[in-house]
């Protein structure tokens, strides 16, 4: 466009006149005040925005509901519903409402009780990866389809038995997932029963051993592990009752037997296998465990906490700990790495992983040569004045000592009625003997000479001290106490030595053995990682063994305790008036359901068929631990009562079962492609339910 210089000067002059007399009109508007604010400070500052986080924790409804993951404290928590959705979960604070059917009630001191795991369960329960209906293998389907052929290398492969990660997961519905699964039940209890499920067995290369376990019936060969059960005795352990009812019932069907010959499957245990289970634990107090309700911490003057990492594992029972300290109690940690617990206790002490036993036998020595034991609860609760034979190294027997010796009669009192042990099983036990300091020679005792007992006995016993006791054959042989057996061991186990071999540093092995020494009451808990050392049987009797000496066993606040959840299982302890206990649910006879919904639990009739077994068979190659020796040919080690069966299906609930075991290639290269059916009830995806055949959402 062409424009005149005329025509440039009007159109300039002309916008130049509009933009002045715009700015003249937006700067009046821009002057105008936008809101009357009488008092600034009754109106600032704005809050509003506080609604937007208000109104988050709004909700419709609440309840409360037992977590129960695999971490055993099965905390009570408070679910918040809004819109049908779970939004929160929180803390209910109610432990002092607890009451039990006999009005025993919980103390406020209970609460709090959760952890961060908790708080955000509800997020696992709409996350990703939750399951929300039941999966099958396409190849085991296929595998179903055809008619199941049996397996050779090649139909292993064709439906990937062999490579089950690699396959496909189908969804189906649930009467999908069950048809084919009882079908599957049936054709694998039908192949393995009877002689030809016998010539199968052993032409696959199973030990005859094993095929004998089978007892002809293909549904021993079936395996079930409810994981961690104790936590959930009806969704957790409902397998269990399966296994024993269901099994025997199909064996009935496909062996045309009686329930007298009715076998169920085998029960995989939990708690050994884990290795949460103290070995030591039965070798210095008589029971499988020893777990006391943590609240016991409150009554400690001296807390340690050894391969433990108790904050950040044990946590809603964290807070124990914590009144321990505020109550004056002193801490201690002896774990390797520098961790949570550690840096509230008053003490670390750091160690070199699994030399543990001589650290405690370092500071048990520092015990016996400062004096700080207690020898009056060594004579009258421990075996340490028990008499032991140089020459044998077992216990001096009266039988060997006096003539015609007999073992009292326990029949009414605690041995026989509640221990019930025979007179047999007494004897088979065999005697003991003391050094008793007032007649100058071996006494007999008995197994109820303890405590009070024993202090009325009369008896002053001996701890240390060679003696020398004429046997009934005539033989003379040397005798000492097993006090005076540990001054001997613990000569070994100077400081040099045991910080050479442990690494702690020397002034703390010292300083905790003066603490053990002198702080009472002193306890001692330990971690389930410690349980799974090889030698934790000496590291645990070692660590006991400090708590023996100085009399910290028995009373408030002192002992050796590990802590996984398992004394719960006590809770459906059985009893006369109250019925079979946990066997109510776990092992009603299948043959004689009680149906009635207000029987007693005294009616409930109970027969487990079925027969426990441990996992670390099948997770060593399926097989028993028999080997070819150079010297000695085949060797059986593993005895009758324990003696595994050949694995071919297997049912899981709440347990990666694959993921807990060791060797995880050969499981997955050698030992599961044998396997016809591998079926997991699971929350979320894991990587068992990956390599499973059948999976169900629960
Ligand atoms: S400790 Fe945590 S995860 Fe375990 S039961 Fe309690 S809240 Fe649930």
């Amino acid at each position: 466009m062409f424009l005149s210089r005329r025509q440039f000067l009007k159109v300039s002059a002309g916008t130049v006149a509009a933009v002045a007399l715009a700015d003249k009109a937006l700067a009046l508007t821009a002057l105008q005040p936008v809101i009357e604010v009488g008092n600034p400070l009754g109106e600032y500052p704005d809050r509003s925005w506080e609604r937007v986080y208000h109104d988050q924790y709004r909700y419709d409804s609440s309840f409360t509901w037992c977590c129960s993951p695999n971490d055993t404290h099965a905390c009570r928590i408070r679910a918040f519903v809004r819109n049908g959705v779970v939004m929160r979960v929180e803390q209910n604070y109610d432990h002092q409402t607890y009451e039990d059917l006999y009005g025993n009630r919980g103390t406020f001191a209970h609460n709090p009780r959760m952890c961060l795991k908790g708080y955000t369960m509800h997020r696992r329960v709409y996350g990703p990866y939750r399951l929300k209906g039941p999966l099958m293998r396409r190849g085991w389907k296929q595998w179903m389809d055809d008619g199941s052929p049996e397996f050779t290398p090649t139909i292993q492969t064709k439906y990937k038995f062999n490579a089950r990660y690699l396959d496909d997961m189908l969804r189906v519905s649930w009467d999908t997932a069950f048809t084919y699964l009882a079908k599957a039940m049936i054709i694998i209890a039908n192949r393995y029963s009877g002689e030809s499920g016998a010539r199968r067995l052993r032409e696959q290369g199973y030990p005859p051993e094993m095929l004998e376990m089978m007892k002809g019936s293909g549904v021993r060969a079936f395996k079930f592990r409810a994981g961690m059960p104790v936590l959930g005795i009806i969704g957790k352990m409902g397998i269990t009752r399966m296994n024993g009812g269901c099994g025997a019932l199909l064996d009935t069907y496909v062996r045309k037997v009686g329930p007298e010959h009715a076998q169920g499957g085998r029960y995989w245990n939990n708690y050994t296998w884990h290795g949460d289970q103290d070995p030591s634990q039965p070798w210095w107090n008589g029971t499988q465990n020893c777990d006391v309700d943590l609240s016991d911490m409150r009554f400690s003057k001296f807390n340690t906490s050894w391969g433990k990492n108790f904050v950040e594992n044990k946590m809603p029972e964290a807070h124990w700990k914590l009144e321990c300290i505020e109550r004056g109690g002193r801490i201690a940690v002896i774990t390797p790495e520098y961790n949570p617990t550690a840096y509230r206790a008053d003490y670390w002490i750091p160690i070199r992983p699994e030399s543990d036993g001589s650290f405690f036998l370092g500071a048990s020595k520092i015990l016996l040569d400062e004096g700080m034991y207690d020898a009056d609860f060594c004579r009258a609760n421990t075996d340490m004045p028990l008499l032991v034979r140089t020459d044998t190294l077992q216990y001096l027997d009266p039988r060997d000592v006096i003539k015609d010796y007999q073992f009292p009669d326990f029949t009414k009192s605690y041995s026989g009625k509640v221990q019930t042990l025979s007179p047999a099983e007494i004897a088979r036990l065999g005697g003991c003997m003391v050094w008793d300091l007032n007649k100058n020679q071996a006494v007999p005792i008995h197994r109820e000479l303890v405590g009070w007992h024993f202090k009325k006995s009369g008896i002053d016993p001996a701890l240390t001290g060679t003696h020398r006791v004429r046997l009934l054959n005539g033989r003379e042989v040397d005798v000492m106490p097993i006090f005076q057996m540990y001054q001997v061991h613990l000569q070994d186990y100077d400081l040099d030595t045991v910080h050479q071999i442990c690494r702690s540093p020397k002034d703390l092995i010292v300083r905790w053995g003066r603490d053990m020494g002198t702080v009472k009451p002193a306890a001692i808990h330990n971690g389930e990682g410690v349980c799974h050392y090889f030698h934790m049987t000496q590291n645990g009797r070692a660590a006991a063994l400090t708590l023996i000496l100085t009399g910290n066993i028995g009373k408030f606040g002192s002992g050796c305790h590990t802590w996984s959840g398992n004394y719960k299982a006590g809770t459906w302890a059985s009893t006369p008036w109250a019925g079979a206990g946990l066997g109510v649910h776990t092992g009603e006879d299948p043959f004689h359901i009680t149906t009635d919904p207000n029987a007693h639990g005294k009616e409930i009739k109970v027969k487990s068929y079925y027969y426990g077994e441990e996992v670390g068979y099948w997770n060593h190659g399926d097989t028993a631990l028999i080997v070819n020796t150079p010297k000695y040919g085949r060797r059986v080690f593993t005895g009758k009562t324990h003696m595994p069966t050949p694995s071919k299906f297997r049912w899981v609930a709440n347990v990666n079962v694959l993921n807990n075991s060791k060797h995880h290639y050969d499981m997955v290269k050698n030992v599961d492609p044998h396997n016809e059916c591998l079926v997991h009830q699971e929350v979320e995806m894991t990587s068992d339910v990956n390599h499973f055949d059948v999976s169900f959402a629960v």
